[in-house]
């Protein structure tokens, strides 16, 4: 399977997960939330396509950097866990010493999680917020699967190596959400929670 790829930006800092990484922005989401950028940025340059070895030819450019700095690949999107299938089989062919994290809303079925909870490094969770009703006005879809997931990971006893992020969304949310959101999490046993501002282009 290949993989339809917005954007790969090398050499980001601690922004995408630890040491030096690359940004690999994989194409397609199917939420809809109002300060999204991507339907924008894909009008001005379209996805591309590349096999798992060509992105591996790509990637492996900063090898040295990522052995030296734990770093490795993180995919971002658009949302990663739709590509869950082409990411796994892409950690088949990369070498070792190599973290891959993901960027996901976690608004995906159920089982594309399952295939990668035990082999990514990091998930590093957009969750907008833990309330039905804003999350709906905010992305136009259920939180629902995004709750499944998250119970899931639970089960798993895989939270150690989420970390959420609770956005301020400007219009939608505010600080007594975010105090809710985050308890939640807490209370679910995330420890790892990240509230942030969205910056509105
Ligand atoms: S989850 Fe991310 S990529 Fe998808 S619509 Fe929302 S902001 Fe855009």
């Amino acid at each position: 399977m290949n993989f339809k790829i917005q954007t790969i930006n090398r050499h980001r800092m601690t922004v995408d997960g630890e040491g030096v990484t690359t940004l690999i922005g994989l194409y397609g989401c199917p939420l809809q939330c109002k300060y999204c950028i991507n339907q924008r940025v894909l009008k001005e340059a379209p996805y591309k396509e590349y096999t798992k070895e060509e992105l591996l030819n790509v990637v492996m450019q900063d090898y040295c950097y990522f052995v030296a700095t734990q770093g490795g690949i993180t995919f971002g999107g658009g949302e990663s866990l739709l590509h869950a299938d082409a990411i796994r089989d892409f950690i088949g062919i990369l070498p070792e010493h190599v973290n891959v994290n993901v960027e996901t809303s976690l608004w995906v079925e159920q089982k594309s999680l399952e295939e990668l909870l035990h082999l990514v490094h990091q998930f590093i969770i957009d969750i907008k917020t833990m309330n039905p009703l804003i999350y709906e006005a905010y992305t136009k879809q259920s939180n629902e699967k995004v709750i499944q997931n998250l119970n899931y990971i639970v089960k798993e006893q895989m939270q150690w190596k989420c970390k959420i992020r609770v956005p301020r969304i400007p219009e939608y949310n505010d600080e007594s959400d975010i105090v809710n959101s985050v308890s939640i999490l807490k209370n679910m046993g995330f420890k790892t929670i990240d509230v942030f501002d969205y910056i509105i282009k």
